[in-house]
């Protein structure tokens, strides 16, 4: 991190009084750090196609790091019950956010397993989210936060999904899609990382899901129990908290059969 960047995450994240509430870290904080250059940094056809994911302005929490996303979905959690339901339980986490992760060891879950397709660290164990060495129906509960538009396979990721959850296990499957497009965007020929920085907004995205997202889930064998931000946090100030408004919880529960 360079001096001016240094300076600006110490005045945001430093002087007393501020006014925004990171619910990671607990601290108040004068504004969340952008991603990039912000909205500015987004390419042209994200912005037309009203993606929605994470926010490119109110990015980074200048204390802690947490992205917006790690906000959003501890407040989800905290919401849904879901975080107190932990307790007790067996959970999988992919790509596992450090920060996340403790919120979710605090609940004390009966086994909690950070997991990835690349481990950066000794405590996270190494899973292929599309052949999982783990026996049918072992877990409560598995998050995804931000995974499933990076994986080559969405359709076994999800069948897989369900076959390692319980009868009625939940699933936390956040990603980004559009908001504008009906189906999902996928094409073999979007084969670097510009064209897929310009048609699905990241370089290592191989798809832009479409509004059918949430149908093609739940044509894989689970119960939607998505809310909006304005049902599940109404009292919540998106604003305050850093979090995009326009994100839903992507909650789904595994169904009979
Ligand atoms: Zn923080």
């Amino acid at each position: 991190m360079n001096l001016l960047k240094m300076a600006r995450y110490a005045l945001a994240g430093w002087l007393p009084f501020g006014r925004r509430h990171c619910v990671i870290c607990g601290h108040a904080v004068w504004r969340f750090m952008p991603f990039g250059r912000g909205w500015a940094g987004v390419p042209p056809l994200m912005i037309a196609l009203k993606v929605v994911g994470s926010d490119p302005e109110h990015f980074e929490c200048p204390r802690c790091g947490a992205h917006d996303r790690e906000r959003h979905l501890l407040l989800y959690l905290r919401a849904s019950k879901l975080l107190d339901d932990m307790h007790g339980k067996l959970i999988l986490h992919f790509a596992p956010e450090k920060r996340l992760s403790k919120w979710i060891r605090a609940a004390e879950p009966a086994e909690y397993v950070p997991c990835d397709l690349y481990p950066q660290s000794p405590e996270v164990q190494r899973v292929d989210m599309l052949a999982m060495d783990f026996a049918a129906e072992m877990f409560d509960v598995v998050i995804a936060n931000h995974v499933l538009e990076h994986v080559g396979d969405v359709d076994k990721a999800l069948a897989e999904i369900r076959r390692v959850l319980k009868p009625a296990g939940c699933a936390i499957l956040q990603t980004p899609y559009s908001s504008k497009l009906c189906k999902t965007w996928e094409d073999p020929g979007v084969d670097t990382e510009s064209a897929r920085l310009q048609a699905y907004g990241q370089e290592d995205h191989v798809r832009l899901f479409g509004r059918h997202i949430f149908g093609s889930i739940e044509s894989a064998g689970f119960d939607s129990k998505v809310q909006t931000h304005a049902q599940l946090l109404p009292d919540v100030d998106a604003r305050s908290y850093g979090v995009n408004p326009a994100e839903p919880f992507f909650l789904f529960q595994k169904s009979d059969g």
